[in-house]
């Protein structure tokens, strides 16, 4: 094996022990005799609560566990072995662009299939386990085939400009400006052509909810064209809001799971992503993205253009070059994940903070903060270190002692 072969595999194996030895330490933390129910949500969450969450815990680390060791193994053998045999395969094949969409494809491929019985297990068993599945088999086979050619029909046009633009020596500001106006135009029709490929939208059928969220937005001076209830329950009990989209395409989504909360509760949750919206978080996250590509395709092209001219893996076509050195710099990308996580949980908290401020109290965000964590069973104990790496939200009670704290 060459220098840069050594550098890779150690690169992708310390990513995945670390990130086990994480998941490991925050099993252990959390299953720890001294580890309790947090203070602020003892009235909420029993200590059969907080017995079922460890249990759901430590069955989806084992289970997450498993499957790292199992995905590292075939990113292994993918640089190693399955690259260079996959341009073999494909290198007779027509012209540079279908040789690489064809590479793509089987590697998409392989990927899922070896995915396939992980996802299974992880719907069917773990989540059947604690009742939060509500998918049918059915229904994940059509997801499946959805989801396939949906990637397919996204992908290809990518490849065929990657392609393109591996010509020249320099294409990663080129192939940067391409993305993000591909992530401004995916992020418009999103919500209205992907997202109904999977959930259907309805008007919410509780006419008081309704007039009451458009008070809120009225008070909060935003014009938002769309509420929407999503039907989640057809895949999961879990509960969830959000605000998507630019422009026409923005609305707000209510899953249909959350409805069972009282409208206080839910009117929080709104209130908390209208948090996001008018602090701003979807263009200052938009532009985090953009500089976010523009970084890794930077460090892409610099790594397509020694691997290229040092002619490692015995490789020869472009696509597969660029295959290897995107792998490589999106595994070197699992380390700077707590940096933008750092970013994410601060915009949680303006937004908390901004909801409590609407509403004139932050009771029945706390409450529904409390709900959430019962009945998702949420992990209430999670590790410092855990958090700082993983966690995109603060953990509730991190959230509910910052808005017991703040001065409304
Ligand atoms: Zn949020």
């Amino acid at each position: 094996m060459n220098t840069f072969a050594i550098i890779f595999v150690t690169v992708i194996v310390t990513r995945t022990l670390w990130d086990i030895l994480l998941d490991w330490l925050n099993l252990r933390y959390t299953l720890s005799p001294t580890s309790t129910v947090p203070e602020v949500l003892k009235d909420k969450l029993t200590m059969e609560d907080f017995a079922k969450a460890k249990s759901y815990l430590k069955d989806r680390t084992y289970f997450g566990i498993l499957s790292k060791l199992v995905s590292l193994a075939v990113d292994l053998v993918l640089i190693l072995k399955i690259f260079p045999l996959l341009e073999n395969l494909v290198s007779s094949k027509g012209s540079v662009m279908l040789q690489a969409i064809l590479f793509f494809a089987l590697y998409y491929l392989i990927a899922k299939i070896v995915d396939l019985p992980f996802r299974v297990y992880s719907i069917f068993v773990i989540e059947q386990k604690y009742g939060f599945n509500t998918t049918t088999p059915r229904l994940f086979v059509r997801d499946e085939i959805v989801s396939t050619l949906l990637t397919a029909a996204i992908g290809f046009p990518i490849i065929a400009i990657v392609v393109l633009l591996l010509k020249y020596p320099v294409w990663w500001w080129q192939l940067s400006i391409i993305a993000i106006l591909f992530v401004v135009f995916f992020s418009f029709i999103q919500p209205i052509l992907i997202a109904p490929l999977f959930y259907k939208f309805t008007k919410l059928e509780d006419e008081e909810l309704e007039k009451k969220i458009n008070q809120i937005l009225e008070k909060a001076k935003i014009k938002i064209p769309n509420i929407f209830k999503m039907d989640a329950s057809k895949r999961t009990k879990k509960q969830n809001a959000y605000v998507t989209g630019i422009g026409k395409s923005r609305r707000l989504v209510l899953f249909d799971t959350i409805l069972s909360y009282s409208h206080e509760e839910i009117l929080a949750v709104v209130a908390h992503e209208l948090g996001h919206h008018v602090r701003r978080h979807l263009p200052k996250l938009i532009i985090l993205n953009a500089l976010f590509i523009a970084f890794v395709l930077y460090l892409t092209n610099w790594t397509y253009s020694f691997i290229n001219s040092a002619k490692i893996f015995g490789v020869s076509q472009p696509y597969t070059n660029f295959a290897y050195a995107f792998m490589f710099i999106s595994s070197l990308m699992f380390f700077i994940e707590p940096l933008i996580n750092l970013f994410s949980r601060k915009m949680e908290y303006e937004a908390d903070e901004y909801s409590a401020k609407l509403l004139g109290t932050p009771e029945p965000l706390i409450s529904s903060l409390k709900r959430l964590v019962k009945e998702n069973l949420s992990n209430p104990n999670p590790m410092p270190l855990y958090k700082a790496w993983h966690y995109s939200h603060p953990a509730p009670e991190e959230r509910i002692k910052h808005l017991l704290e703040m001065k409304i």
